[in-house]
């Protein structure tokens, strides 16, 4: 377990409860989905794939609108609030704002985010604004033109900083920055990313980079701790917590009113597995109890089968159950999972 405060639940029965909250054995409750529609990308950023891309999925094992919708509403009658849209890059699915109206229709009330690369933000914002999208959470990890295009393989900045133009002005807000931070790469730009985020009033998240890349040349040493990061940009702008955080994020201010905001997401130096409430659905249908999990439920086999929702219902309702306590990403005993960011879901 990590270093962390959870118990296992006393008395807890050995199978999970057919009714109420959507919980495992440590108590916690799952509440947010991140949805995969497609494992198909457009960039190659280092971190995440090689240069020739992946093996993508064939067409017939990805899950239909459909198929994703059903297993939506499954998901909203056991307790989903939230749910992101993720890839891959989910806005090279063919008829995103479709499938977004669907998600929308099987819950009005539904926090409904994206999250991409932005670089078909600029087309794709406004109809997917109209079709549902509530907010967008944009990748970007250098704002210089020649890093940007190392770091993603792709000479994009320009087109993604429309996309985020095009995102404001769709209300796709507040919109946030994600940015992995790596040791040696991009580090020396925290503090031009926190200026950014007072001139743009977007709050920057800083990931830790994590052991997800497909081509499994993840290093230790190449982390950047989320303390780290802070001290640089409170050393040059002072910072103040922002409470009631309800995200893996932990958010701050500026101490001198400037709009904007900055984030950290320590998922290597301080896991936050404890108070962990999301779930992930893959492109093809893999239910999936934790980000770093090593075994997957798969809910795509059952629905083509034939499997009522109910059954739908109680395969989630088990593998939530079996949830462990968390990952263990900076002990010896870390296995990195089988499959990378970009085909789980990220
Ligand atoms: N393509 C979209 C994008 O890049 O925003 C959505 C999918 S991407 C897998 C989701 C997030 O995972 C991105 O913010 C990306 O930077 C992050 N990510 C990918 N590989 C990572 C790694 N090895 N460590 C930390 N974050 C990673
Ligand atoms: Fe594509 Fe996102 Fe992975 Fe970059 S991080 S290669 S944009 S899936």
């Amino acid at each position: 377990m990590p270093e962390g405060t959870l118990t296992q639940m006393p008395d807890r029965p050995d199978s999970a409860p057919s009714s109420g909250p959507l919980i495992d054995t440590f108590g916690r409750v799952a509440s947010d989905l991140r949805i995969s529609v497609t494992d198909r990308c457009n960039f190659r950023c280092t971190y995440c794939m090689p240069a020739e891309g992946l093996a993508w999925l064939p067409k017939n094992e990805i899950l239909t609108f459909e198929e994703l919708t059903r297993l939506l509403r499954v998901f909203v009658g056991l307790g989903v609030e939230s749910i992101k849209v993720t890839g891959g890059e989910p806005t090279v699915r063919a008829d995103l704002p479709t499938l977004v109206g669907m998600f929308r229709d099987v819950g009005p009330e539904l926090d409904i985010s994206l999250t991409t690369n932005g670089v078909l933000l600029e087309s794709l914002a406004g109809p997917l604004a109209r079709a549902g999208v509530d907010r967008a959470t944009v990748s970007c990890d250098s704002l210089l033109q020649h890093r940007f295009a190392e770091m993603t393989r792709r000479d994009a900045l320009e087109k993604v900083l429309r996309g985020l133009r095009a995102a404001e002005e769709a209300g796709l807000t507040p919109i946030k920055i994600n940015c992995v931070v790596i040791g040696g790469t991009n580090d020396d730009e925290v503090v031009d990313f926190a200026r950014w985020a007072r001139e743009t009033s977007y709050e920057v998240r800083f990931i830790e980079y994590m052991p997800l890349d497909a081509q499994h040349a993840w290093e230790r040493r190449k982390v950047v701790a989320a303390s780290t990061v802070l001290e640089r940009i409170d050393a040059a702008f002072p910072l103040i917590a922002h409470g009631g955080n309800v995200e893996p994020a932990t958010t701050y201010g500026f101490a001198d009113g400037s709009p904007g905001r900055i984030g950290v997401i320590p998922s290597v130096t301080e896991p936050f597995c404890d108070s962990c409430n999301r779930m992930r659905l893959t492109a093809e249908g893999q239910f999936r109890n934790c980000l770093f999990a090593l075994e997957e439920t798969d809910l795509r086999g059952p629905m083509r089968a034939g499997a009522t929702d109910g059954e739908l219902v109680d395969l989630v309702r088990d593998a939530m159950w079996n949830k462990w306590s968390g990952h263990r990403i900076d002990h010896a005993d870390f296995v990195q999972p089988a499959r990378s960011m970009s085909m789980i879901g990220g």
